[in-house]
């Protein structure tokens, strides 16, 4: 070890060319497998001599940088799988088949012939027993006069004997998004029209949870998308647009989330939309900004390649005209 780094030492003012001659002479000496581990042993010798350097040739640090570098990238990678294996392994293997063998599209949104995603334990909950609803209720409502007694109120008051059980249903209404899958909403109501004009539903009323400090955002959201032959009924874009919304949700996701899914039910030319909201987040606490309004958009397809269209899109729901 102490060699190798001296040796790094000396060699590393020379340039790279000069270790690399050393290398090869030693491989050449000694067997494949041994070249191998020597060559494995010098590598990590240089990673570990290099940084005690200080100043080594820049050659040598960008190599020595970059070996390290390959491996922080690689380790994530491996690990995800490994976590994904063992909730597989501790999870209900039937929901993890069905997930898996279910999915028909790579959509990180979609889920057709299973559960929308996120979907963490949704299916449980559908096929839960009326005492097994009723202990997630219990416990819902346990967190809830937990978070009374938090803020200094007396949850046995009159008044709030019920806010438990009355705010664990309305959180569950809030997020009952996880629970539906687009399949669902749009229930084959897609017809070929041979229409290629672009359809445009305007002002949908969205009301959504901000996943930072759980209290509401709501606005309104405008869905545009050129069809390519097939349209969708005109009711389904502001249902799908509630589903995404019934969520824990950021407003750029859910901006996101309602285009792609809407590209992949419908596959259009293209698919555009912008939402406008008020966030209670930054309204009643924060900075305090009541007149502040959010625009998020997300446009694919032809309105991502074509400026003429994006702007006829943006002319006709009126955001441009602010
Ligand atoms: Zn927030």
């Amino acid at each position: 070890m102490v060699q190798f780094e001296t040796a790094a030492r000396s060699e590393s003012p020379s340039g790279s060319s000069a270790s690399e001659d050393r290398k090869g002479r030693s491989s050449s000496k000694s067997s494949k497998h041994r070249d191998r581990s020597s060559k494995k042993r010098a590598h990590t010798d240089d990673s570990k001599a290099l940084p005690i350097n200080g100043g080594p040739v820049k050659a040598e640090r960008r190599s020595s940088v970059s070996k390290p570098a390959r491996d922080f990238r690689d380790k994530p990678e491996p690990s995800p799988k490994k976590k994904k294996r063992k909730t597989v392994a501790t999870l209900p293997p039937v929901v993890d088949a069905a997930a898996e063998s279910s999915t028909r599209s790579p959509s990180p949104v979609i889920d057709f012939d299973g559960l929308s995603r996120p979907s963490l334990g949704t299916r449980e909950r559908l096929e839960e027993s009326a005492t097994q609803k009723e202990e997630r209720m219990e416990r819902m409502k346990g967190a809830v006069r937990t978070l009374l007694e938090c803020v200094g109120e007396d949850p046995d008051r009159e008044g709030l004997l019920a806010t438990p059980e009355r705010y664990a249903k309305a959180m569950l209404f809030f997020t009952k998004g996880y629970q539906e899958n687009v399949r669902d909403i749009v229930n084959g109501a897609i017809f070929q029209e041979g229409h290629n004009e672009m359809v445009i539903v305007k002002d949908i009323e969205v009301f959504s949870m901000c996943e930072h400090h759980l209290v509401p955002f709501t606005g309104k959201m405008h869905i545009g998308y050129i069809p390519s032959n097939a349209v969708i009924g005109i009711s389904k874009l502001p249902r799908i647009a509630e589903l995404f919304a019934r969520r824990l949700q950021i407003q750029e996701r859910l901006t996101r989330e309602v285009a792609n899914a809407i590209m992949e039910v419908l596959k259009p030319q293209g698919v555009a939309v912008v939402m406008e909201s008020s966030h209670l987040c930054m309204v009643m606490r924060g900075v305090e900004k009541t007149t502040t309004s959010t625009i998020t958009s997300c446009v694919l397809g032809c309105f991502e390649r074509k400026e003429k269209t994006r702007n006829e899109f943006l002319s006709l729901i009126g955001v441009n005209r602010r």
